[in-house]
């Protein structure tokens, strides 16, 4: 099936069902994914088996004037972004200068852009990194990944490149003490031909004993509604998702968002 990379740095805006008007910043190559997970669901396809050029960042300088002139473009017609959100093609938190870049970003919305949030979408396998989880302390949406609580559907959905453990990735989740959102794609299907589904019972009940554990001020969960790269992959239905956000809520104080 299809899938995109993003070929800018500075992207969008785009119209997103879960933060609304959003332009995106990638701190990833605009050629290629570069990720330490490899979901079987990312819209940006696959990571490449080998790579023929050394990965290109964009750099900390580059970032900055192209978000300020993107901006000013913004405030010139009177759309600001409702938010400036840290994604792209692959992990933004990879960057070797993500703390730095966070910095210049809050900088340049308090000079530019005052009503926007910033967001980070990320996976959250580069928490071991103090500098990472000091910046993503400082961004209003702090959203991290949580697609199971069983390391073998970890390993089938999510692909960890490195080495990945659950009770590594809740240790470094609680340091936030709050201060995040959790994002959790639901999905079922077949992969290599065995069946899997990380919305059955047992799957939310594990779930939801990690959220009562890890305490994130709210919780996003969706599923599919775009091209992935692995085939025989099935959206689980909006009542489900909305079925298990009244779990979530009914078993735990934490709010939820449910996108269909
Ligand atoms: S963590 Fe995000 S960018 Fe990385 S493979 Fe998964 S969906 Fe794609």
């Amino acid at each position: 099936m299809s899938t995109f990379l993003f070929d800018k740095t500075i992207f969008g805006p785009i119209i997103s069902r879960r933060l609304g008007i959003s332009l995106g910043v990638n701190l990833l190559p605009n050629d290629s994914k570069l990720c330490s997970f490899d979901c079987i669901y990312c819209e940006c396809g696959w990571n490449p088996e080998r790579r023929s050029s050394p990965v290109l960042l964009p750099k900390r300088q580059e970032v900055q004037s192209q978000l300020r002139q993107k901006l000013l473009e913004m405030k010139n017609i009177g759309q600001l972004p409702d938010v400036i959100t840290f994604a792209g093609n692959g992990e933004p938190t990879m960057h070797p200068d993500f703390e730095e870049i966070v910095e210049d970003t809050i900088q340049l919305r308090n000079e530019l852009s005052q009503k926007s949030r910033i967001a980070v979408l990320s996976n959250a396998t580069m928490l071991h990194k103090e500098g990472v989880v000091k910046a993503l302390k400082r961004v209003e949406d702090n959203i991290l990944k949580l697609d199971s609580a069983i390391l073998e559907t970890i390993r089938v959905i999510n692909k960890p490149t490195g080495k990945f453990t659950i009770a590594t990735l809740v240790g470094n989740l609680k340091k936030f003490e709050g201060n995040l959102i959790v994002q959790t794609m639901f999905l079922k299907g077949t992969i290599d031909g065995i069946p899997f589904n990380n919305a059955t019972d047992a799957e939310v009940e594990r779930w939801i004993s990690l959220l009562k554990e890890i305490q994130p001020k709210s919780v996003m969960i969706y599923s599919l509604d775009r091209d992935t790269p692995a085939e025989n992959l099935l959206a689980i239905k909006l009542e489900q998702l909305q079925e298990i956000g009244r779990r979530v809520e009914k078993e735990t104080n934490i709010a939820v968002q449910v996108s269909g």
